[in-house]
């Protein structure tokens, strides 16, 4: 293992950071050559009984899964085989067909696959309080070892709290074996943490949110060692993108740490979120998270930059942020039809009177030194950031994802009404940054 990850595993400590006690339930991962030689091991010290349910889906199957299958048959394990048809996307409607098919004699489950298998798995297991083990076949999200599972619920994404995983598994040359475009979604991924945990400091400040600074500092080490092997994820050497996916299972970890997804998961996933529920509510296939992710850190990152350039002085944020979100009924329905009622639940859980934006923008303007001491410590400049993901050969500009930029300039002014974590979009709409200057944020943004 390249980092401290395996002094968190299984883990139980009072954080001398911000005083909470962190538990990370995840008691082992081996990344290693000849790891599956393990398996039947750690199985048999998680089961109850020798009875697992192993879900892949038709390509993760092959790759991986048969032979999970064959390793646990081997060790006299009744094996209930889910091998999921593709296309496959983590929605409520693919998460209840696997529930449907899962045997309930298991005492254990295996999620074979990347993104979409965690998600569904990770949640079935929940649900039917059965321990799982990942086997990672991609360095492609950071979703693995974290306690939530992204599902889009009726068309709404979110995030669902679910019980992390029990061991994480796999082989150097699997996950180096996934097309390089999934790795380059990774690291994609990974660096949401650039914005999100501003995002989160912002939260902390204005509304005392719980801010741990040790998901930071975990990704960090991990950041420094992937920036000087940007060549090498491009060509998906296996050291780089077994070192890449560890840093990902270290920011799940992080996510385990503050209890949610909030040190890895701001604007930037908003945006993403967004994109995709436009992609498939239009029957589109949505492009990788990852891959919308980057494009969004970008915008986030400039969204950043912007705030740092204005004087709390001359905030003025638009009168229609005092409309009431009950009277806004109509706007919303047209923008996102059947599922109009959820979205603007969500928004008005995070509405601010008049009163309330006032004394919000006055704690903001009090603490602006501080405010920018956060941004200074995890940001990047945007250009450099750009740099990195064409490094790995990961998308920059919204159309290499089938985005125009009229979509992306729709997610800009509207990813935050989907959900009601506080934002750098919700602080741009606050001191007026927001809708007023979405075109010159584009502008800005040269590679576009
Ligand atoms: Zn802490
Ligand atoms: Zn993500």
């Amino acid at each position: 293992m390249v980092f401290a990850l395996a002094d968190l595993l299984g883990r139980t400590w009072k954080c001398e950071s911000c005083g909470l006690t962190h538990h990370v339930p995840t008691k082992w991962v081996s990344i290693a050559k000849g790891a599956f030689e393990l398996l039947a091991n750690f199985a048999i010290r998680v089961g109850k009984n020798q009875v697992a349910v192993v879900v892949a889906d038709e390509i993760t199957w092959e790759v991986a899964g048969r032979e999970v299958a064959n390793l646990l048959k081997e060790a006299k394990w009744k094996v209930c085989e889910i091998i999921l048809p593709l296309p496959l996307h983590a929605t409520d409607e693919a998460a209840n067909r696997l529930l449907i098919s899962w045997s309930h004699d298991a005492s254990l489950a295996f999620a074979v696959g990347s993104g979409t298998i965690n998600d569904l798995v990770k949640w079935v297991a929940t649900q039917v309080k059965v321990p799982y083990i990942v086997i990672p076949t991609a360095a492609s999200m950071n979703g693995y070892t974290s306690p939530i599972s992204a599902l889009l619920i009726q068309g709404l994404k979110r995030t669902q709290p679910c019980q992390p995983p029990e061991g994480v598994l796999t082989e150097p040359e699997i996950v180096a074996s996934a097309p390089q475009k999934m790795t380059a979604a990774g690291y994609a991924d990974l660096m949401s943490k650039t914005v999100a945990d501003v995002d989160w400091q912002i939260s902390n400040l204005l509304w005392g949110e719980h801010y741990c600074p040790m998901p930071r500092r975990l990704v960090a080490e991990a950041d420094e060692w992937l920036q000087e092997r940007l060549k090498s994820l491009a060509n998906n050497e296996t050291e780089a993108v077994a070192g890449l996916l560890e840093a990902l299972l270290i920011s799940g970890v992080g996510m385990t740490i503050a209890g949610s997804s909030t040190p890895s998961s701001g604007a930037e996933h908003l945006i993403s979120h967004w994109l995709e529920m436009k992609a498939l509510s239009e029957g589109k296939e949505p492009a990788l998270h990852g891959f919308q992710v980057g494009i969004g850190t970008l915008i986030a990152l400039t969204i950043y930059e912007m705030l740092l350039e204005t004087k709390p002085k001359d905030w003025k944020p638009t009168e229609d942020e005092v409309v009431k979100p009950d009277e806004r009924k109509a706007e919303f329905e047209l923008r996102y039809g059947a599922i109009a009622e959820k979205v603007l639940s969500e928004f008005s859980a995070k509405w601010l009177s008049k009163g309330r934006a006032e004394e919000a923008r006055q704690k903001l303007a009090a603490n602006w030194e501080q405010l920018k001491g956060f941004v200074v410590s995890t940001w990047v400049q945007p250009e450099i950031h750009r740099q990195h993901l064409e490094t790995i050969k990961a998308p920059t500009h919204p159309k290499e994802i089938g985005v125009s930029l009229d979509e992306l300039r729709e997610a800009i002014l509207h990813a935050r009404e989907i959900r009601r974590r506080w934002t750098v979009l919700d602080t741009a709409y606050l001191v007026g940054l927001l809708p007023e200057q979405v075109d010159h944020l584009l502008k800005r943004c040269k590679w576009l």
